[in-house]
């Protein structure tokens, strides 16, 4: 089944003829292959096989650029779109529901964040040779914060260091879930900076620092297998003496808790911005299912038991999607203004996508989740996101924390606003 997409009438035509191209693309040339391009992912493919697929995927990368899609998140001084939030939040629920779809429109995490702060922190010379090559294709990247000995919850904890020693910063530290560890060319490490000769303490400021992989002392530990996969991209990394030069900082010393809550503020939209397009994709295949299934003597949308999970999941999906777009409208108006909303999409949107894929399942029984439907990757993907770029937790801690502060100030809560 197509994804239907009409122009929304209160859209301006610019962004309605976006999503219109985009739902062209998604429907005549990625979901009919949607199988094969998947495939490249499973194990023991032959090495023609994965050409075709390679092949494939660049067919439809080209076709995206010629019609003026390629990576919405960027701005257009470096081949982007230049979409703000709002714009690219009502591209992205029609370019997410099909599997895998955001990579073959040049956004793919964790390059997509990493080309945002290099963007926003990199000087003219960071920009030339780390950026550029990541927005070409020509460089993959990684994001290493989180430590296996540290609550990632809370990234003050962290203990990695970079200490100055002429003209070079020395790393030294052991992180973990560092996607995409295996292809990348280059990881953004989040380090403690320490003085020379100075004792570590857990005030000293923190920094970014580009590390391209192929420097002594990276050592890429394992990729570490999920969900009972004997391996992953996401990677165990020491850092053993790693020696890079001082200007491979991104941005000021002292700035990189802000530059990584930056990154992950821009991550946690473009999560919930995928979310729902697969929502969207699982409400569909549960429908048609509902539609053509007979049980018992009966369709099963027929059924009151399936209108039930026809209704909840129409509920889930409206309530998931204004929020994501209230979320990137407040986003345009300034990054701190909508914490409170990015960690209420966060906690929300992943969570209502469990809930719908997971009637999706039960509605196509045993067929649910086996390989020949999306659903089983998108359940896993779901409670993965209550994980990744911040537990539920944390942002139910940040949302009760702002409001209890506002009301702290003697103000309520404006919801208008
Ligand atoms: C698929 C995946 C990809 C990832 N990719 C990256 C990446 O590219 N780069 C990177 O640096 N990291 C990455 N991460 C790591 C991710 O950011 C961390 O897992 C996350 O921040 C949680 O940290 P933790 O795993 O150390 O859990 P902990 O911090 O140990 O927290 C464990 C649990 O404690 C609970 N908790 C935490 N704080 C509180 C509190 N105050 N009150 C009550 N309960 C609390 C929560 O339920 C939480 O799940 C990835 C994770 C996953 C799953």
């Amino acid at each position: 089944m197509t994804m239907n997409c009409k122009p929304i009438p209160t859209l301006d035509d610019r962004i309605n003829e976006i999503r219109l191209r985009t739902a062209e693309i998604v429907n005549e040339d990625i979901l009919p292959n949607e199988h094969r391009l998947w495939a490249a992912r499973q194990e023991g493919e032959s090495m023609e096989h994965r050409r075709e697929v390679l092949e494939l995927r660049a067919e439809i990368k080209e076709k995206v650029r010629k019609a003026g899609l390629w990576a919405p998140h960027l701005p257009q001084e470096y081949g982007g779109m230049g979409l703000d939030f709002l714009a690219h939040a009502y591209m992205n629920e029609v370019l997410a529901y099909a599997i895998g779809a955001a990579s073959l429109f040049g956004v793919v995490a964790p390059n997509s964040g990493n080309q945002s702060i290099l963007v926003k922190y990199g000087t003219e010379e960071q920009k030339e040779k780390w950026l550029l090559p990541l927005i070409d294709g020509t460089m993959e990247s990684g994001f290493s914060m989180t430590e296996p000995h540290n609550p990632g919850s809370d990234p003050r904890s962290l203990t990695t260091t970079a200490v100055e020693e002429g003209d070079n910063w020395v790393i030294n530290g052991h992180k973990w879930f560092t996607s995409n560890g295996i292809a990348a060319d280059f990881f953004i490490v989040m380090c403690r900076a320490v003085a020379a000769g100075a004792e570590p303490t857990k005030h000293d400021p923190m920094v970014q620092i580009i590390v391209p992989t192929n420097v002594p002392g990276v050592n890429i530990v394992r990729g570490i297998g999920i969900w009972g996969g004997k391996t992953s991209d996401h990677c165990e990394v020491k850092y053993e003496d790693v020696r890079v030069p001082k200007e491979n900082a991104l941005g000021h010393v002292g700035e990189g808790h802000q530059a990584a809550q930056d990154r992950l503020g821009a991550g946690r939209i473009y999560h919930c911005m995928n979310s729902v397009g697969q929502m969207w994709r699982a409400f569909d295949l549960m429908v048609e299912r509902a539609r053509t299934r007979q049980v018992h003597g009966g369709l099963l949308q027929d059924k009151q038991f399936i209108q039930g999970f026809i209704a909840d999941s129409y509920i889930d999906i409206q309530a998931a999607r204004l929020m994501t777009l209230h979320a990137a409208e407040k986003i345009d108006r300034g990054l701190q203004a909508a914490r409170t909303d990015i960690s209420a999409i966060k906690v929300f949107v992943p969570s209502a996508y469990g809930r719908v894929v997971d009637r999706a399942i039960q509605v196509w029984g045993a067929a649910g989740i086996s390989n020949d439907l999306p659903l089983a990757a998108m359940f896993l993907g779901a409670r993965t996101l209550r994980l990744a770029d911040g537990p539920d937790e944390v942002h139910r801690i940040l949302i009760a924390k702002n409001v209890l502060g506002q009301y702290a100030k003697g103000e309520g809560w404006d919801f208008g606003n």
